[in-house]
């Protein structure tokens, strides 16, 4: 198996910059997923050609963007939304999977945006053909690392980051290999609570933890920043996109959310990746990659921008990463549960089933109790975890809300 993702990218064998890509969005309602769209239908070099859409249960909505593109061909994985998109009169082809997606709109490159552990089977359904995948869906690599990593290494497809910290950490290797630098440091915007001490987050609603202060983004990931468990999934991600073991990943707070992640190299020179936050440039940077393309973001006027300030995390406020961490350290396994238990939480915190801190309780306790320690190399044994995880986390949420 390959060491790390970035091991398996070579620029050169997607250098050909005068074919068109033909490329899947996947999760082609949601925020990521718009926003690819967006860049694609906006030109550029390699032209970006749609072939494809997928969506969970917004059969209308990715209907009407399918027809925009000329009916391409439409999965929709709810069984009742997919019914209803197949009584629409649809001019193009709908399926109920990714891998039919797959042989019907034959891409070049799948960009996955999904939400949530659903969004491995597209993954590995990617990278098992040979397909490059542009990875918005970092639960893929959080419950599958291995898998992801042993399907690619098999293939050679290549695993581009989406996510911009990543997406930023590439571009700030300096071509290095991964052995060969010193540090990742990831940059966390704090959510809307930072700097608020732990009991003042005892009573936070829904309203509240989805108020992100500098990115604008779907419900789970807004939570996840909120609670600080979108920096731990990253910190997991980040591992296993560069084959770096947790000791060698910092996080710090940057409230701006301009830089978005720096590479510590051997000669202590850190590397910055600076930005307005805005989606559409990481995204583009995968779409295109080895190419940059132009995207219309704002520019950093860098004379008249706000000083650049880094922060520490409160840890006791925002146990999710020390969580993420034992996660990280206790093997692939644990990095399953982990993402299955915060799915539960999450969906229960939403739900208004179980209060803002009771999200890591759940986590937590999830954790604490059995978890079979598979090696995450296949689908099947994924499964297995996450489904025993989300079986335990439920009883964590019943437990937290009888006692509420
Ligand atoms: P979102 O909730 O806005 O959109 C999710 C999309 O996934 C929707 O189109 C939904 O229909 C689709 N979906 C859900 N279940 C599906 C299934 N089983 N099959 C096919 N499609 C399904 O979420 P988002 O904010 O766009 O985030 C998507 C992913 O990208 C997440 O993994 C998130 O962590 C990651 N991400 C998002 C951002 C961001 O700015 N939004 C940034 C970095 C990473
Ligand atoms: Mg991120």
């Amino acid at each position: 198996m390959a060491a790390s993702a970035y091991d398996l990218l070579d620029p050169g064998a997607m250098s050909d910059c005068s074919a068109t890509r033909r490329i899947l969005v996947l999760g082609a309602t949601g925020s990521v997923g718009r926003q690819a769209l967006e860049v694609a239908a906006a030109g550029g070099i390699p032209q970006l050609e749609v072939v494809g859409l997928a969506a969970g249960r917004q059969h209308e909505q990715v209907l009407a963007s399918g027809r925009g593109l000329g009916n391409v061909p439409v999965m929709v994985a709810d069984a009742s939304a997919r019914e209803a998109a197949m009584r629409s009169g649809y001019g193009g082809t709908i399926v109920a999977s990714v891998a039919d997606l797959i042989e019907q709109a034959r891409p070049d490159l799948v960009l996955n945006a999904i939400v949530g552990a659903a969004g491995l089977e597209a993954t590995l359904a990617a990278l098992d053909r040979g397909i490059a995948v542009a990875l918005a869906n970092k639960e893929s690599l959080v419950a599958g690392g291995p898998a992801c990593l042993a399907t690619a290494a098999r293939t050679g497809a290549p695993i581009l980051p989406v996510d911009s910290e990543h997406s930023a950490l590439l571009q700030c290797m300096d071509g290095q290999p991964p052995d060969m630098v010193d540090t990742l440091v990831l940059t966390a915007s704090g959510g809307p609570f930072f700097g608020r001490d732990r009991s003042s987050l005892a009573e936070v609603g829904v309203e509240e933890a989805l108020d992100h202060p500098t990115w604008s983004m779907g419900g789970k990931i807004t939570i996840d920043s909120a609670t600080l468990f979108n920096k731990a999934l990253e910190v997991i991600e980040a591992s296993v996109l560069m084959g770096i073991d947790a000791g060698r990943i910092e996080v710090v707070v940057q409230r701006q959310s301009l830089v978005h992640a720096l590479v510590r190299h051997l000669d202590g020179s850190l590397l910055a990746h600076l930005g307005w936050p805005d989606m559409r440039a990481p995204i583009a940077h995968a779409l295109g990659w080895p190419h940059r393309r132009s995207v219309q973001t704002r520019r950093l006027d860098l004379a008249n921008m706000p000083a650049l300030r880094f922060e520490e995390v409160d840890h006791d406020a925002f146990p999710a990463l020390r969580i993420g961490r034992a996660a990280l350290a206790a093997g692939p396994a644990a990095c399953c549960a982990l993402n299955a238990a915060n799915e539960v939480a999450v969906e229960a915190f939403l739900a208004g089933m179980i209060p803002f801190l009771a999200i890591a309780d759940v986590v937590a306790a999830t954790l604490e109790g059995e978890v079979e320690p598979l090696a995450m190399t296949t689908l099947d044994q994924v499964r297995v975890v996450d489904t025993a995880a989300r079986h335990t986390a439920r009883a964590q949420v019943e437990r937290v809300a009888s006692h509420a």
